[in-house]
């Protein structure tokens, strides 16, 4: 059985543009997973230590028949393959951040992998993009995106490439 998922992806390290786009093409030709939509790319500020160069921000939208876990596994390769390293602290400069924001009928509260993910309606980087390619969504326990986005009351983050047509 499939079920829709969205995936959040950042990266401020060795041409984020392209680590963002080029992850986007190898979420689409993964195994047990089509890519239904993406967003535009969108450049944020970084969260925690401020020196660092600024993220660059999407958001897809997956069908998939991966469990969660699997999944989850499956994105940390991908990041592993972008040359993700993980010795260092929190939020510092990564080459390829891919995080499971929703997972169509789960909830968990578990460390490893908390679903909804903790960060949703915290940043405007993950509501906006969400907006623009699931205006409708609904989050458990959460609300509305566009509910999301007024209670956050912050501005749209700069967009540094539209959504292709193509997709
Ligand atoms: P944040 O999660 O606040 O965006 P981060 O992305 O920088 O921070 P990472 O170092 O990439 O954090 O991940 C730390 C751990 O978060 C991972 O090892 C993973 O097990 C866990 N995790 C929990 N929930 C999720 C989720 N929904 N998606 C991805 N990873 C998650
Ligand atoms: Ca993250
Ligand atoms: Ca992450």
């Amino acid at each position: 059985m499939s079920h829709a998922v969205f995936i959040g992806l950042g990266s401020n390290l060795s041409d984020p543009i392209q680590q963002v786009t080029q992850s986007i093409k190898e979420l689409g030709t993964l195994k047990n997973c089509t890519l239904i939509r993406a967003s535009s790319l969108y450049e944020t500020p970084p969260m925690g230590p401020q020196d660092q160069p600024n993220y660059v921000n999407a958001v897809v939208e997956i069908e998939t028949e991966l469990s969660p876990q699997a999944l989850l596994l499956t994105l940390q390769t991908l990041e592993n393959q972008h040359a993700r390293t993980r010795d260092t602290g929190k939020w510092e400069a990564r080459t390829l951040d891919l995080d499971i924001l929703h997972y169509e009928g789960v909830q968990s509260t578990d460390a490893t992998l908390t679903l909804p993910h903790s960060g949703l309606h915290k940043r405007n980087f993950v509501l906006y993009p969400l907006l623009e390619i699931s205006p409708h969504l609904n989050i458990p326990n959460l609300g509305k995106i566009a509910q999301l986005i007024e209670q956050l009351n912050e501005p749209i983050p700069t967009i540094v490439q539209p959504k292709s047509l193509d997709k």
